[in-house]
């Protein structure tokens, strides 16, 4: 891959994760937090924002930061001390985030999350449509895992991993991993003179998974092993990926000016793969049939609106896939549906007006959105 196309990715991509390690944020020898270096982050990021780029930033450092504050000695933390570093540490994260950013009167607004509510679907919706309102009102998510609450079995335990599935959730074109190391090396570089850089991958091969088994990264939790996880699901979801160095001063503008780093590139674009995923991975439900009129809208790529359904087959919750009938039973296409079945039962015939009037809360307009329904 030429060097142009590197930075015309990262100038092209419209909505970004950054996702900022630990070691970058927190100095290791004092456990103090590198202020000068997340300045200089908040005026690369605001750089990105004045060109329209959406930006979602995942960091680690909690743990690391609430350590220090609590002093916490042991040089091993039990999963409840981790927690309990976890509590003290995201309040002045946070906070440190919002200092940096209010000279540029960015807002920033902190999403914890667990491996859980990116699986349980209503939780899922919820924190997807909370990071959308927050990017529609200009803020800036800062998201880390909530580390509090999860346990082993429910925990992603590395920001590389969360940072890829919120990169899915919310269909962000790039994920920007900043890393400790510039990227994926053929062998382990510390142990290997003629390891080399990878600059491209667009294909988890075995060779790259056994690549990244040997060249760990010295990051607390996220080595390359994960960052490959990380790029697995990326790459499914349509999403860029790349791992760069981060410890010098304004990281995303050595990226711009063409450092060293490796990209993962998906086939397709977010728009296709969530396409895909509706189209070929979900199993619908239940079933919307639906009227001429509204099979007419739908061919000329409108939404499903309440209006143009006639019968609802099934039960199911808001986000499930749902199939959409003509009168005699034939699939016509499928999609998620915006209402449960009992509150569709309720609106189906009626005009969108009428939802609010209805259900006694204004939900969307729409029973099934264009962008969430693909058509046979
Ligand atoms: N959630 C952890 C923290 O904020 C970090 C996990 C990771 O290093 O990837 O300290």
């Amino acid at each position: 891959m030429n060097k142009t196309s590197i930075v015309r990715n990262i100038f092209d991509a419209k909505r970004i994760v950054v996702k900022i390690g630990s070691s970058l944020l927190v100095d290791t020898n004092t456990g103090l937090l590198r202020t000068t270096w997340l300045r200089a982050l908040a005026q690369d990021i605001k750089r990105f924002r004045d060109r329209g780029q959406e930006i979602i930033i995942v960091s680690s450092g909690a743990v690391a930061l609430g350590r220090n504050y609590l002093d916490i000695q042991s040089p091993e933390l039990r999963l409840e001390e981790k927690q309990a570093a976890a509590a003290a540490g995201m309040v002045r994260l946070a906070h440190a985030y919002q200092e940096a950013f209010e000279s540029y009167r960015i807002t920033i607004a902190q999403i914890l999350l667990t491996r859980d509510d990116s699986e349980n679907r209503r939780r899922y919706l919820n924190a997807r449509s909370t990071l959308m309102t927050l990017l529609k009102l200009g803020s800036i998510p800062l998201i880390n895992e909530n580390d509090t609450v999860a346990t082993e079995e429910i925990r992603f335990g590395d920001n590389d991993r969360l940072a890829a599935r919120v990169g899915a959730m919310i269909s962000a074109d790039l994920l920007i991993l900043l890393s400790d190391i510039d990227g994926l090396y053929s062998s382990d570089p510390n142990k290997n003179s003629n390891a080399k850089l990878v600059p491209e991958v667009s294909d988890i091969t075995m060779e790259i998974e056994s690549m990244a088994g040997e060249a760990q990264s010295n990051l607390s939790s996220g080595g390359m092993v994960t960052k490959i996880l990380a790029a697995k699901e990326c790459l499914a979801a349509g999403c860029s990926m790349l791992i760069a160095k981060g410890s010098e001063v304004n990281p995303l503008l050595a990226i711009e000016n063409e450092a060293k780093c490796t990209w993962f590139r998906p086939n397709g674009t977010p728009y296709t793969a969530r396409k895909k995923w509706i189209a070929s991975t979900l199993k619908p439900i239940g079933s919307f049939v639906v009227d001429m009129g509204a099979i007419d809208a739908l061919k000329k790529g409108k939404s499903l609106l309440p209006a143009g359904v006639i019968s609802i087959i099934g039960e199911f919750q808001r986000g499930d896939s749902i199939a959409i009938e003509t009168t005699e039973g034939i699939e016509i296409g499928r999609g998620l549906s915006a209402y449960s079945s009992n509150d569709a039962q309720l609106i189906m015939g009626h005009k969108s007006r009428e939802i609010y009037e209805i259900l006694g809360y204004h939900g969307r307009d729409e029973l099934i959105h264009r962008d969430d329904l693909v058509l046979n």
